[in-house]
């Protein structure tokens, strides 16, 4: 048993942190979930407030917090294209002036601090499955740039607290994430296909859904990203974390319809602008650094939890 630690979560209230605040949570730790609820929600960490060892701080993370802890998990900043589209240039001011300020916390406090960065800073990828080792292909003005340029910045500037200050950094690169707490509107494609497929509406494949996607289920996830904070200080990343298994997207609407035996139908939208042709993680250096880590959830299974999340939260 590891000892208990004081562990900021930034973005705690979302889909992601509130899995791992809980996470946290039963490993016997102190959690502080920072959080402006933007678009997390207050729902996904009510049954973790009873716990005397977990506290929302609502804040935004470009204000500074002034806090004492052993951890950072910099999670703050919306994850869906719709979302982070809205407001680019808050999206942008989160993911550098946030992690900036969360930078000097960790120097300040001799906190460890993990940044989720994204499978984004690779772009539109030539290189396929994509290695930590690959630059990327971003479009640095197009109109996702300000959530794959300003995680980009913020991996530079871990890196560089890293050399310059000795701050231990470290930076995981997620990719794409899906299961129950994710909400109705978020926007990303297994939500909106579910929602879609319950409520009998068309769901929207977007351009022809022969690009693919690589899903992993949020548990795996969670699990990777505690064994990242674990390993030892030399360890900076960049480490990928996904599951490999990659899909069409049409492939993942008939498997939704299957799953939900759905009658409802497809239906071709217009492929956004800067859309990746393809994504799919190289895990290698994953397994190697975290003991052995591999998603183990396959994508049936983890579309029937996520299903019955929805089912179970009224979702019709
Ligand atoms: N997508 C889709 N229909 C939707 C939402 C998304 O076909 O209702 C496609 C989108 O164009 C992209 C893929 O699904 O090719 C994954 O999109 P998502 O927004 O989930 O995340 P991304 O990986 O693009 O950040």
């Amino acid at each position: 048993m590891t000892s208990a630690k004081k562990i900021l979560v930034t973005g705690g209230a979302g889909f992601l942190g509130s899995h791992l605040c809980e996470r946290l949570l039963l490993d016997g730790h102190e959690v502080l979930c920072a959080d402006d609820l933007s678009t997390g929600s207050e729902k996904n960490i009510t049954h973790l407030q009873s716990s005397p060892r977990f506290r929302l701080l609502r804040q935004d993370v470009t204000l500074a917090l002034d806090v004492e802890v052993d951890e950072i998990y910099n999670l703050a900043c919306p994850a869906s294209p719709v979302h982070y589209q809205a407001d680019p240039l808050r999206t942008m001011r989160t993911n550098v002036i946030g992690a900036l300020n969360l930078l000097e916390l960790a120097r300040k406090c001799n906190a460890v601090i993990l940044q989720t960065s994204t499978s984004e800073v690779y772009g539109d990828p030539s290189v396929h499955p994509q290695l930590e080792t690959y630059w990327g292909n971003v479009n640095p003005i197009g109109v996702r740039a300000c959530y794959d340029e300003g995680k980009r910045c913020a991996e530079t500037m871990f890196f560089d607290y890293r050399r310059q200050h000795g701050v231990r950094t470290k930076v995981a690169r997620l990719f794409n994430t899906y299961g129950p707490k994710m909400r109705p509107d978020d926007g990303r494609v297994i939500s909106n296909f579910i929602v879609q497929a319950l409520r009998g509406v068309d769901l929207t494949v977007y351009g022809d859904g022969s690009q693919t996607r690589s899903f992993c289920y949020v548990d795996d996830m969670v699990e990777a990203l505690v064994r990242m904070m674990a390993t030892s200080d030399d360890v900076a990343g960049p480490v990928n974390l996904g599951n490999p298994d990659e899909f069409t997207i049409l492939e993942l609407a008939l498997k939704t319809l299957a799953l939900t035996g759905s009658l409802a139908r497809i239906a071709h939208r217009p492929l956004p602008d800067d859309d990746p042709r393809q994504r799919q993680p190289n895990i290698a250096l994953a397994h190697t650094l975290l003991q052995g880590w591999a998603p183990q959830i396959p994508l049936d299974d983890g579309l029937r939890k996520t299903i019955d999340y929805f089912q179970d939260t009224g979702v019709k």
